[in-house]
């Protein structure tokens, strides 16, 4: 599976150095550059989601950093979009994956989203995805997996957007009467979900203090993409891999970490990844390809990051995931 960089324009990647599912502390920046979009990659980003690919819709974390839209990503198999996590931005990096050419991510295809866990970084875009794409004409309800807690939110959601709904049906719009629905669905860890091209798999991770956290992963006939979710280092991620074509796991600089304070490192040691960490599941995982996300840098860049991995022991295919990628 190719990896391809459709990011907007060249402009220096501002990367913020913060804090996880939390708060923020001042940027520092990375001299990294996007390449600009031409022709040739966005019709090679079509060839690569002709079977199934990852598109990279946030890498970020609740950091308000505008180069990492809030955690997304659509996982895309014979033209389907499978959404992972709605995090603030996923409709609108969304549109511009369409416009960068991946031709599957239009707004009535946004109609399922497999929540990872309820943190506010994975879920503020969730309003978003219920209503936006309806009133851009998306006429089936939207779909919501996820763990227990999913139907109150859902539920909250739709009682906190009642009087808009209600303008839209009943007012001048013309407006299909079926696409503002939402139906929840919690699951288990197990298969979340299947159809003739993909089977979905829910399985636990341990994450903080939350009591239901998953990773899922997506077996087609020919290719398996597994997805960590918010996680400290787990085993069960080397068996859903074993050998897998894209592992999308997320990651901290450890380097950055030593620079936090101890209450801090103690939060972040129960509830993410380093990069020495990730590197050892890599080994034991052997991703065809393995791409971070959710990257903590805390002053470091994705060259560091890289390098903190492959210094662990790491040899085998590793990028920084960046927002608009495709894996
Ligand atoms: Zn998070
Ligand atoms: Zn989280």
């Amino acid at each position: 599976m190719s990896q391809i960089a459709i990011g907007a324009g060249a402009a220096a990647v501002l990367v913020l150095a913060v804090g996880a599912c939390d708060r923020t502390t001042p940027p520092a920046t990375n001299g990294a550059a996007k390449p600009a979009r031409t022709p040739e990659a966005a019709s090679a980003t079509t060839a690569a989601c002709a079977q199934a690919c990852v598109v990279m819709l946030g890498s970020g974390t609740p950091n308000a950093d505008p180069e990492h839209s809030g955690p997304a990503l659509a996982v895309i198999v014979k033209g389907k979009v499978y959404l992972v996590d709605a995090g603030p931005g996923v409709v609108r990096r969304a549109a511009a994956a369409h416009t960068a050419g991946v031709a599957a991510l239009t707004m009535p295809a946004l109609s399922r989203v497999f929540l990872t866990h309820l943190h506010s970084d994975h879920t503020t875009g969730l309003p978003d995805l219920m209503l936006t794409p309806w009133v851009l004409d998306r006429s089936d309800p939207l779909t919501v997996y996820g763990p227990p807690g999913t139907t109150a939110l859902v539920d909250n959601l739709q009682k906190a957007y009642a009087a808009d709904i209600d303008n839209r049906l009943h007012g001048l719009e013309p407006i299909n009467r079926t696409g503002w629905r939402t139906q929840a669905i919690e699951i288990a860890p197990g298969v979340a979900y299947r159809d003739a091209d993909v089977t979905i798999t829910a399985f636990a991770v341990q994450h903080g203090n939350w009591a239901h956290a998953y990773g899922y992963t997506f077996q087609t006939a020919q290719q398996r993409i597994v997805v960590s979710g918010d996680t400290v280092p787990v085993e069960e991620i080397v068996r859903q891999c074993a050998g897998c074509d894209v592992l999308v796991h997320e990651v901290y600089s450890r380097a950055g970490f030593a620079k936090r304070t101890r209450d801090w490192q103690e939060y972040h040691a129960h509830s993410h990844t380093s990069t020495a960490q990730l590197a050892q599941i890599a080994m034991n995982a052997k991703p065809k390809l393995l791409v971070l996300y959710h990257q903590l840098y805390w002053g470091s860049t994705d060259a560091d990051l890289l390098r903190e991995i492959t210094d662990a022991g790491y040899r085998g295919k590793v990028v920084s995931g960046r927002d608009l990628g495709v894996y």
